[in-house]
């Protein structure tokens, strides 16, 4: 299965090749708010190898809550592409809006959705956690997609 994508400005892009569907979902945090600009962010979450870059980068690397997470960004326009984390080591978490055709997907869980806001209502059925799942809860939600 493949998807492409690409930034604001079409400097950088992205080809993404994968088995099987990459999981997609929303995060409604406060940091997912800042960052985006928006109500919420919309990562997929994918193998690292599965995503060939090409066009100029920059990376911008924090340390939080005991983890480093390098944030990848066009060197243009500084469209967030995608970040890693030691947190999932191998792991490379898209912004999805990037993606062409992104809207035939619905997100398979909404996680931080304490910090979502009250106009935006969630499909009924769909996972969802206050913060964070646990990473055994969030695979247990992507294996019944599979
Ligand atoms: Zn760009
Ligand atoms: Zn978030």
């Amino acid at each position: 299965m493949g998807f492409t994508g690409q930034c604001r400005c079409g400097q950088v892009q992205l080809h993404l090749q994968v088995q099987t569907l990459a999981p997609l979902y929303a995060c409604h945090c406060l940091n997912c708010q800042r960052w985006s600009g928006s109500a919420f962010a919309l990562h997929m979450l994918c193998p690292a190898q599965a995503i060939e870059v090409s066009g100029n980068t920059q990376t911008y690397t924090l340390a939080a809550e005991g983890h480093t997470s390098t944030q990848y960004a066009c060197g243009t326009c500084f469209t967030r592409l995608f970040n890693e984390t030691d947190a999932a080591p191998g792991m490379r978490v898209v912004r999805a809006g990037i993606l062409h055709g992104a809207d035939r997907l619905a997100p398979l869980a909404h996680i931080w959705v304490k910090r979502k806001q009250p106009w935006i209502s969630l499909p009924e059925g769909v996972a969802q956690w206050p913060q964070s799942p646990t990473p055994e809860e969030f695979a247990a939600v992507i294996s019944e997609q599979a």
